[in-house]
């Protein structure tokens, strides 16, 4: 049997974590065991379709480059088939046409609420004579729900489940409109596609029974099951806004790569002894449902982000600086891309994420002359004597390289009798960088080349001189 697996989003909006989560852990058992991935968007609810909310679904298997096998399936567009399943459902005796009105229906859910029953509908209409339908009314169609005894649903997660079908109803299954209700579109389609297995949130373990029924009435197979524990915020409740970005993009805007969450989201319900790193391509191998996590799994933003950094670290510089670029306020291209090729080594050690990797590496892209944050403009104002003597000898430096560099400020730090070394490197690194954050500054000014870190140490005793002279006239 070739396996089939499959990502059925509902686009309500935005990509949801556990839903990437589901998307992720469907396309690793598809790719584990060389079968098929497919992707089908479940938009029969056309009063809150939008077509946003389906490209956003599509932008964040993208990003999380989880590829799918064949075109994506939209299940609006297979309206047809669904009503013709209802239709052969009633013709076998496995379904019926309900004509109650919704008074009648009303009725029911109070009755049975005062006698404490799991369902409502009285099944009035299941054994009705078809002569006795009303003219004027358009029925629904229900399925016929096993009267008695119980089912059991091996689930590959929850073990066996078994649920007694006095907790199931003779559900609708199409609309009086003709339209197909989500347990028997999900079904239809499921069937269609050849779905072999079904991963999905444990929310929806309930309804497995229930579409299990459509299965057998229609003597098709049942797909196995693995339902999923969703995912808690750190306080132990339903991972929601409240603890954080709930969307895959804003994990994107906020500078995450997409292999970094992809192990992330793998970690988050899944486990391989006390493996915490694992590549997309140790995960192929590994993935299996039995290593799906019982619990609900927690999401812990630290863990993201150190998982993050390390594979910040790991990245290819080329590739980092090309995703960075969006948190540049520069353009990239040209000098700055060189020397930002030349520097990524030492930013990648320091971020943990892209938006640090941009911050930290900013300065390479400036042009002179540039603003200095409050710190760097402080420490400017601190250390008035150093820039001079520092460009002086910098400018007579042939061998202009990080050692040389550090050689000549400590030579300085010497001569001006501050000792210390950072006494001149910070206050180099205020003129060169415009901030007080950056990775080695020597290192950074052998990549910047002598005359461009002249031209910035000179910029900033321009920028110094104009604030005196402000000073003065004030
Ligand atoms: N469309 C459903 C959802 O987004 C998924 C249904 C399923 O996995 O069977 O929750």
């Amino acid at each position: 049997m070739s396996i089939v697996t499959r990502f059925p989003p509902s686009p309500t909006g935005f990509m949801h974590i556990g839903n990437a989560r589901t998307a992720l852990f469907n396309w690793l058992f598809a790719k584990a065991n060389g079968g098929k991935f497919v992707v089908r968007i479940e938009d029969t609810d056309r009063k809150r379709h939008s077509e946003e909310a389906v490209e956003a679904i599509i932008r964040g298997l993208e990003w999380l480059e989880l590829d799918w096998d064949g075109e994506i399936t939209s299940q609006y567009s297979r309206l047809e088939r669904h009503a013709e399943v209802a239709h052969q459902l009633v013709k076998d005796g496995n379904a019926y046409y309900c004509y109650c009105s919704p008074e009648e229906l009303d009725e029911m859910r109070t009755k049975a609420k005062t006698e404490g029953k799991a369902t409502f509908y009285d099944r009035r209409w299941r054994d009705k004579d078809p002569s006795d339908a009303p003219k004027d009314i358009k029925p629904v169609v229900r399925i016929k729900a096993p009267l008695d005894g119980a089912s059991t649903i091996k689930d590959n997660v929850q073990g066996k489940v078994t649920v007694n079908h006095d907790q199931l109803d003779d559900f609708i299954i199409l609309r009086s409109d003709g339209s197909p209700t989500y347990m028997l579109s999900v079904v239809v389609d499921d069937h269609d596609m050849e779905i072999t297995h079904i991963i999905r949130g444990d929310d929806h373990l309930n309804n497995a029974f229930r579409q299990k029924i459509i299965f057998d009435a229609m003597e098709w197979n049942v797909p196995e099951f693995a339902h999923c524990p969703l995912i808690h915020g750190p306080d132990g409740a339903k991972f929601s806004k409240r603890h954080g970005a709930t969307s895959v993009e804003e994990y994107r805007d906020m500078g995450y790569l997409p292999e970094a969450m992809r192990n992330y989201l793998l970690r988050l319900g899944w486990g391989h002894g006390d493996d915490e790193i694992i590549s997309t391509e140790q995960a192929i191998e590994w993935f299996n449902l039995e290593g799906i996590g019982k619990a609900a799994a927690k999401f812990d933003f630290a863990k993201l982000k150190s998982l993050n950094a390390h594979y910040i670290q790991q990245a290819d510089n080329a590739r980092l600086i090309e995703l960075a670029k969006p948190f540049f306020d520069a353009e990239i291209n040209g000098v700055a891309q060189e020397r930002l090729m030349q520097g990524a080594d030492e930013l990648k050690e320091r971020a943990k994420t892209l938006i640090q990797f941009a911050e930290e590496g900013a300065f390479y892209a400036k042009e002179i002359p540039f603003e200095y944050d409050e710190k760097a403009q402080k420490m400017l104002e601190d250390a008035a004597d150093v820039l001079p003597a520092l460009k002086t000898a910098l400018e007579g430096l042939n061998d202009f390289t990080a050692d040389s560099i550090q050689e000549t400020c400590k030579k300085i730090a010497d001569d001006l009798k501050e000792g210390k070394l950072g006494k001149v490197a910070m206050p180099l690194r205020a003129a060169v960088t415009g901030t007080t954050v950056s990775p080695s500054i020597f290192h950074a000014c052998a990549i910047l080349g002598k005359d461009e870190m002249c031209a910035r140490i000179q910029a900033a005793l321009n920028h110094m001189a104009k604030d005196h002279t402000i000073a003065a006239s004030n």
